[in-house]
């Protein structure tokens, strides 16, 4: 490598432990509970329907050109449609297709910060996202997360002992990726008003919050900035139809949607037709919704079914949070236990989740872990958590 003319950004591309985990599970050969990538469970996709829808939308030759950048009409209507009475509903000229979430944070990153620039983010938080943000060379703040998501006056004394303001702040307020936690109303209203006090940018990402199951509504961010263009949103039908799909939007002022387009015109032209048009048929057909209803009443089963199954094996051991909807729990060992070590002795074990510093870049969590109760049944989650006590025997020196 040391002879390649590699550009110096090059040292702030840090790679996913989530995304990674994908490839090292794939090579492993014996059985293992997956709790470690935040998926939907193959059986909650639903891949029939789409199957079925497939059979005529990818037959038609148009889906197969390129599609327009700021994307399909078709899609963009559908998703119009489908958004209106919600929090997220929003207007044509603030929409844009993405490729999934993961561009809608680029695309946000890419436009607003420049070396060197201050950028807020939770902590713990979403790994990709504060690697999307180290990867335009940013510098993080990390503001601590609680059970009412991150923790806005920490924010305010951080960002002042900071001596500036931040250029973005990145929130993921709902459901929160990984520790589970909502941002309360209080606090979103003064994540808000800091936002509008330093002129920052608010990227409020929330890929969960159709995924509730318990407790009320809060509205959106995007709704309770009501249409402040300081405020850009993040969607993606990753969590709600399924990953693969790779298709996700933005929620932009409109004077950024010139720009927002360039620079997709930059990195990848548009965002692929045939996955569009599909997901304009699901839209179209309805189905999403009744989707949702499903996927929220197995959610929530799984949700209980791993406190409960934690609460056997790990009573004493570790705390962990009760969130009213996503896919995540966060679990905090009581004593010292390195969970990158538990990894490895887990993965041995048959269970796999991501370790606890893969969510905070100055790795400010060696004591916590991530599991994903989306992903998989009832009976392998309670399977999956006896296994971790395993592990955490092995590891500890109890067996
Ligand atoms: N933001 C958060 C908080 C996420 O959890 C994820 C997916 N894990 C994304 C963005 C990225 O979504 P996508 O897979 O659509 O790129």
């Amino acid at each position: 490598m040391s002879r390649l003319p590699l550009a110096s950004r090059t040292t702030d591309l840090v790679g996913s432990v989530i995304d990674s985990s994908t490839s090292l599970l794939a090579r492993q050969r014996h059985d293992i509970v997956r709790f470690a990538m935040g998926s939907p469970a193959a059986e909650a996709v639903p891949s029939q329907l789409l199957g079925h829808l497939a059979a005529t939308e990818l037959a038609a030759p148009d889906a197969y050109d390129y599609a327009a950048t700021e994307g399909d009409p078709r899609l963009r209507e559908a998703l119009l449609a489908e958004l209106d009475g919600t929090t997220d509903r929003t207007t044509p000229e603030r929409l844009l297709i993405t490729a999934g979430g993961m561009q809608g944070l680029d695309l946000a990153f890419k436009l607003f910060v420049d070396p060197g620039d201050l950028v807020v983010v939770e902590s713990p938080t979403y790994t990709n996202g504060s690697a999307t943000a180290m990867s335009y060379q940013a510098q993080l703040l990390e503001v601590p997360v609680d059970e009412e998501g991150m923790q806005v006056d920490r924010l305010e004394e951080l960002v002042t002992h900071a001596g500036r303001a931040p250029k973005a702040i990145y929130a993921i307020p709902t459901f929160q990726n990984p520790s589970g936690a909502s941002m309360s109303i209080e606090r979103r209203r003064r994540l808000i008003e800091l936002t509008r006090r330093w002129g920052s940018l608010l990227i409020d990402d929330d890929p969960y919050g159709r995924l509730r199951f318990a407790g009320t509504e809060v509205p959106s961010l995007h709704e309770l900035a009501d249409g402040d263009p300081l405020v850009l949103s993040v969607r993606t039908f990753s969590k709600i139809i399924g990953p693969g799909l790779r298709v996700g939007w933005i929620d932009a002022d409109p004077a950024l949607q010139q720009l927002l387009i360039n620079a997709k015109q930059a990195m990848d032209t548009c965002t692929n037709m045939p996955l569009q048009r599909l997901v304009a048929a699901f839209l179209e057909g309805g189905h999403l919704r009744d989707h949702l209803t499903t996927q929220q009443a197995a959610y929530r089963e799984r949700k209980l079914t791993m406190q409960a199954a934690l609460e056997d094996w790990f009573g004493a051991l570790a705390r962990w949070t009760d969130p009213e909807g996503g896919f995540f729990l966060w679990v905090t060992f009581q004593e010292s236990v390195d969970t990158e070590a538990l990894f490895e002795q887990a993965l041995a074990d048959g269970v796999a989740f991501i370790p606890g510093n893969a969510f905070s870049p100055s790795k400010f969590f060696p004591n916590a872990l991530r599991l994903c109760f989306a992903s998989s049944t009832p009976d392998r989650i309670r399977e999956g958590v006896a296994r971790l006590r395993t592990a955490y025997d092995h590891l500890v020196g109890a067996v």
